[in-house]
């Protein structure tokens, strides 16, 4: 009988297929078809790159196995096979993560020092639908309305796409992403790949009950696919991947309190989960609260909408970091200034937190979320983790 080995793989549905794994492994161990993303176990060294800039988690997956899961086996997944009971020299049975030897536990207890880590779906949320169309048998949507969010003359472009299924089920949940395939080749001549957009409207539609979804999507200089699709017209086909993501869901229970955090186009799972909320329950939910950054009132997606929606439902902190003769704020300094809301928050065990935006912000709102759970007498590591396995901590940050 071959030694088991240690194979690292990875959770097919949570996987929301960035790429990024496969962009910064530096031994090109990680590979993807039209369908999913895998790990070569004749490649895979456990540097552990890939496992803090994975944005949900499902990079962070091992089996103990006699013989590795092939290629051609991962590619066609859907979920991940259990750990099978495997026999070692002693005779007793072990688990992937018990099997890791202690040079490996502690590479990888490092790369979870960041926020990041696995994450699970709030116990209440609904079953999401993943990985319906992909690279191979892409959705055609139709542009329905393309709209500028932030004041002409603002220093950010970003837009409110939505996109219109016609008859083809798209079924997705608030939190949830679609990839976009932008046309053409890249420089091999091979089509380019997907970039991934958050859902920024609620399961029934950005116009309740139409098969429609809307986007919520950011023009950066020399971007490929952010060009291609805020210069998307009425009428233009697009062609979707998806829908991607398993943990970054709101609950359906309304009694749930939501602390929500994000940056600039990271309000985009924010605004569905705000939508969702005011066409279910309104008022008599559990409640919202948002710290919300962007540069100055002008370039806040959603601005005037947002600021129309009742603080019972949801009470928002706007915090702005370039607006003239004003001090730069972050979400994590206004936080700091509303610490004891924060505070109660955290000691409800009702609580979920969601965090998405730019990656720079996780290490300063780590930093306030600590010291606000140590006011409270709470490790701030332990209280995430609790919170994390209970499916009350979700961090989505590129
Ligand atoms: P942005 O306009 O560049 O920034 C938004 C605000 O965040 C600005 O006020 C900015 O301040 C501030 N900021 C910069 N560094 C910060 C830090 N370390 N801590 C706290 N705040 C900080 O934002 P954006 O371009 O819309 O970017 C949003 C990000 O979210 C993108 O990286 C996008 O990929 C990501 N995103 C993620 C998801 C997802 O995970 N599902 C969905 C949508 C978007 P200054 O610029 O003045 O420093």
């Amino acid at each position: 009988m071959n030694k088991p080995l240690k194979q690292h793989l990875i959770d097919p549905e949570i996987c929301i297929r960035c790429y990024t794994c496969e962009m910064t492994c530096p031994v090109e161990a990680i590979e993807h078809d039209d369908n999913n993303v895998v790990v070569d176990a004749e490649k895979c060294n456990f540097c552990m790159d890939c496992i803090p800039v994975c944005p949900t988690g499902s990079i962070d997956e091992w089996r103990v196995v006699n013989e590795p899961y092939s290629l051609e086996a991962q590619f066609d997944w859907d979920e991940l096979p259990a750990q099978e009971e495997i026999e070692t020299a002693g005779g007793e049975a072990e688990t992937g993560l018990e099997a890791l030897d202690d040079a490996m536990a502690a590479l990888l207890a490092e790369a979870h020092a960041g926020a990041g880590g696995k994450a699970k779906a709030p116990a209440s949320a609904s079953k999401p639908t993943i990985n319906m169309y992909n690279l191979s048998k892409p959705a055609v949507a139709t542009v329905q309305g393309n709209y500028r969010l932030t004041a002409e003359g603002a220093d950010t472009d970003v837009r409110h796409i939505i996109l219109d299924l016609g008859g083809l089920p798209f079924p997705v949940l608030e939190g949830q992403s679609v990839g976009i395939i932008p046309p053409g080749q890249d420089a091999e001549g091979k089509p380019h790949l997907p970039r991934l957009y958050s859902v920024s409207s609620p399961r029934d539609g950005e116009r309740p009950n139409f098969n429609n979804v809307s986007l919520t999507v950011k023009r950066e200089d020399r971007g490929l696919c952010s060009n291609y699709v805020c210069d998307l017209k009425k009428g233009d086909k697009v062609r979707l991947t998806g829908p991607f993501g398993a943990t970054f869901l709101l609950p359906d229970d309304p009694q749930a309190r939501l602390l929500m955090i994000c940056t600039g186009t990271g309000s985009a799972p924010m605004r569905a989960f705000t939508m969702r909320r005011q066409r279910t329950v309104g008022a008599k939910s559990g409640g919202m609260v948002m710290f919300f950054g962007a540069r100055s009132p002008d370039s806040l997606p959603y601005f005037g909408p947002l600021n129309k929606v009742p603080d019972a439902l949801l009470k928002k902190h706007l915090v702005f970091s370039r607006v003239p003769g004003q001090d730069k704020e972050y979400v994590q300094d206004r936080m700091v200034s509303e610490e004891e809301e924060v505070a109660e928050m955290l000691a409800d065990p009702n609580t979920h937190i969601y965090i998405c935006g730019l990656r720079g912000m996780e290490e300063g709102v780590e930093k306030t979320l600590t010291n606000i759970a140590e006011s409270i007498g709470q490790p701030w590591g332990a209280l995430r983790d609790t919170m994390r396995g209970e499916g009350r901590y979700h961090v989505e940050t590129y």
